[in-house]
């Protein structure tokens, strides 16, 4: 069977999932590749995917990437993120011998169901194994109706996750069975396509990218035009490289030293948003690591970072129906906030106040206005951010959906299992031994890490009053973060 080249006979078949057990089209024109997140040419197990079942077939791989103006919270700052990215995805694919279409919806090049009327003319869908929102809603939407085979791959992990197991519950259990694989699946070789490009019709007219200035095209879109591209995260993969090159040359040296220091502007790599959406993954950036000249202690608490922290909470996300909503935080947790719902609130905050940066609170301003105004956060003061918000709200609901809508909306690499699973570890963590008010057992966090570092007190007092953008928002979106009801 032909597909058995995907599941069976290869290398990276643990990275497979068959979405739709639909037979291939006889008559397909082509394998599509379509992909949403994970916008690289090289490196890419769902292109690599594509390409090998199209050699099996004969066969060429049309590669799709397509944006909407209507996903959640599009707006300049992501929408000028994922363009740039397709922009080198597509240069990629043609280095590679592959042909890439391309759309960007708007008014006057509406398209409806696109991945549709592609899959209608392939042979099967290869597709990409994402498990938090958008990516994930399309994907199950598309195996469910498209007609032919549909292929879910991982290319967001180093060690594929159907390998860990679904009985692994704890991190220390995940790490048992994650560390030991890492070494063998560190290195990758790009399929080579045996068949010529793709030169056939698509079913509407691809809007060739590399073409275009992005930003103009970007300015007239009907899209949230108040939150600005961020200039700490230009996009594509030069921008990307470059951060990558600074890791090995100045952060990894001191890493497990200045990671936690949030003053220092070279503490952490900030590969975050281009590991989001997949211009980087893991297995480059593990291969710059293991080759750098950095001490082990650093390369260690890099690997543990990216590997044992990101991987583990996409295990967490693979096994839950609905990462994003509320009931995945622990029980116990649940219940002493719960406890806790009508204690008197004094440190309330209107939405607006915290959407723009301007609480009460310095330090929590200053966490926020690097979200408003760099589309990332350092790690330390997201642990205080997202605490603060439980007090900040007005029930435990509330503040969960406050914390994911704002770090969805505003930041590059939000809408991510380290999104969700970050959030839920902050609102639960182990429990604390005194019961508190409106936290209940749930422990608190000071901004001590910071604030007493040498210069820490002007530090937050200069970035919380770093000039930011003035966004609006008129209601909480609490679909998603609730009931897990997709809003697209
Ligand atoms: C409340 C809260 C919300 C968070 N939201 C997100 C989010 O939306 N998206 C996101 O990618 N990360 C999130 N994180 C995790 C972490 O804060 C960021 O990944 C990190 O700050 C990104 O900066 P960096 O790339 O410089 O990290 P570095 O310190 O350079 O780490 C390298 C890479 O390791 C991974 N990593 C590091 N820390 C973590 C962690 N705690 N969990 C998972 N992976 C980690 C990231 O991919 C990161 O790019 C959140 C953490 C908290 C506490």
């Amino acid at each position: 069977m032909t597909t058995g080249v995907l599941t069976e006979a290869w290398n990276e078949a643990p990275r497979v999932r068959l979405l739709a057990d639909r037979p291939v089209a006889p008559g397909g024109r082509y394998v599509l590749c379509w992909l949403q997140q994970a916008l690289r040419a090289r490196d890419n197990p769902v292109v690599d995917a594509a390409v090998r079942l199209g050699n099996a077939l004969g066969l060429p791989v049309l590669v799709y990437h397509g944006v909407r103006e209507d996903y959640p919270y599009a707006s300049d700052r992501l929408h000028r993120f994922i363009l740039g990215a397709s922009v080198d995805l597509a240069a990629g694919c043609r280095e590679r011998g592959l042909s890439c279409v391309q759309h960007v919806d708007r008014a006057e090049r509406r398209e409806k169901g696109l991945v549709y009327r592609l899959a209608a003319e392939a042979a099967a869908v290869v597709l990409e194994d994402q498990p938090t929102f958008v990516a994930r809603w399309q994907a199950e939407r598309v195996a469910a109706r498209a007609e032919v085979a549909v292929f879910a791959v991982n290319a967001a992990c180093l060690v594929p996750p159907a390998l860990i197991g679904d009985d692994v519950r704890g991190r220390s259990g995940f790490l048992r069975r994650h560390e030991p694989e890492r070494a063998a699946w560190s290195t990758w070789n790009d399929e080579r396509s045996d068949v010529a490009p793709y030169t056939g019709d698509v079913p509407f007219e691809p809007d060739p990218l590399e073409e275009f200035d992005l930003d103009d095209l970007v300015a007239g879109l009907d899209i949230d035009h108040s939150l600005p591209v961020s200039a700490m995260h230009p996009p594509g993969r030069v921008a990307a490289s470059a951060r990558l090159a600074r890791l090995v040359t100045e952060v990894l040296p001191a890493y497990a030293a200045s990671r936690n220091d949030a003053t220092r502007s070279e503490g952490a790599s900030g590969l975050s948003p281009y590991l989001h959406f997949g211009v980087l993954g893991p297995r480059e950036i593990m291969a710059a690591v293991n080759a750098a000249p950095a001490g082990g202690q650093h390369k260690r608490k890099f690997a543990d970072e990216l590997l044992g922290w990101r991987e583990w909470f996409h295990h967490q996300a693979r096994q839950l129906a609905a990462p994003e909503r509320y009931d995945r935080v622990a029980d116990w947790a649940h219940r002493t906030l719960a406890d806790h719902a009508v204690d008197p609130r004094p440190e309330m905050e209107t939405l607006t106040a915290m959407l723009v940066g301007e609480t009460s609170d310095e330090t929590w301003n200053a966490c926020q206005r690097q979200f408003l105004i760099d589309g990332w956060m350092h790690n330390n003061l997201r642990m205080y951010w997202a605490k603060r918000i439980i007090a900040m709200t007005a029930s435990p609901e509330a503040a969960w959906a406050t914390a994911c809508y704002l770090n969805d909306r505003l930041s590059l690499d939000g809408r991510d299992p380290s999104t969700y699973g970050n959030i839920a570890a902050m609102f639960a963590g182990s429990p604390s031994d005194r019961e508190r008010p409106v936290y209940g057992r749930v422990a608190t966090r000071g901004d001590g890490s910071t604030r007493k570092r040498e210069g820490g007190d002007a530090w937050l007092a200069a970035a919380a009053s770093r000039p930011a953008p003035l966004l609006a928002i008129e209601e909480l979106p609490v679909d998603p973060y609730l009931t897990g009801q997709p809003t697209v």
